[in-house]
């Protein structure tokens, strides 16, 4: 019996989303949702781009605060928000926020694998072919991971590195305590995370992947991205698995 089967009887693995117990892993694939809520995510990934109009998971339009500081693609699945994200959508992101679940975070890799592979070689075809891609994440608050015991993008990013065979490398450390963004406007999200990342190493002459789970302003991403070229990064393309709709682009 392989470990991951003798792990499966002794945890049975859920859907990630309404926590319905699943089949036992057939192959190497481990699934995260169930039938019900895996044609729900079909649907909600058929969501339409509002600036160029591809679907979303096809684009690689930039919010305009991160076009500001030169993010040159942002790759992401579907919408989110009062407004925007369906059912499952929402279950996911609560799931890899508060719980974590491996099996949440190599789904979403395995759904942005394309998208950001597809991103990396339209970037070396218009630029320096030979700059090595390396994947890192944007932190969240020290708070927040004291209180969850982990940190949701960096799960992702390295499930992405796993997915994508790119190098995982940890670039950004949160500088100081800022307070969550959650409930502030665009102006105050601005002023709240200027100078909250410090380089952590070089990141000279390296285009750089930064993953997120959710992009809301941008204001994060940009503020990465204005660190990153400062210290002579090639290049910065984002990632996350949701784009709020409140988002301009
Ligand atoms: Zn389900
Ligand atoms: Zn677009």
């Amino acid at each position: 019996m392989n470990r991951r089967l003798l792990i499966e009887l002794l945890c049975p693995p859920r859907c990630v989303s309404c926590g319905k117990l699943l089949p036992p892993t057939v192959g190497n694939e481990p699934t995260a949702l169930c039938d019900t809520c895996g044609e729900t995510w079909a649907s909600e990934r058929i969501a339409e781009c509002p600036t160029c109009f591809q679907l979303l998971s096809d684009c690689r339009c930039v919010p305009r605060l991160m076009q500001r500081a030169g993010i040159s693609a942002h790759v992401k699945l579907v919408p989110y928000g009062e407004t925007g994200g369906g059912r499952v959508t929402r279950n996911v992101i609560y799931t890899i926020k508060q719980r974590g679940a491996y099996r949440a975070f190599h789904f979403l890799a395995r759904e942005l694998k394309p998208g950001l592979l597809a991103a990396v070689r339209e970037a070396k075809s218009e630029s320096a072919p030979t700059t090595e891609a390396v994947i890192t994440f944007l932190p969240r608050t020290v708070e927040a991971k004291r209180t969850y015991g982990y940190d949701q993008a960096e799960r992702l990013a390295r499930a992405l590195s796993r997915a994508t065979g790119l190098r995982y490398m940890s670039l950004l450390a949160r500088r100081r305590a800022a307070l969550s963004q959650k409930t502030l406007n665009q102006r105050e999200r601005l002023k709240n995370i200027k100078g909250a990342f410090a380089l952590r190493r070089e990141v000279a002459g390296l285009r750089v992947i930064v993953v997120d789970d959710v992009v809301t302003t941008g204001a994060g991403m940009a503020e990465a991205a204005k660190l990153l070229y400062s210290a002579k990064a090639a290049d910065v393309i984002a990632v996350s698995v949701a784009l709020t709709k409140k988002n301009k682009v």
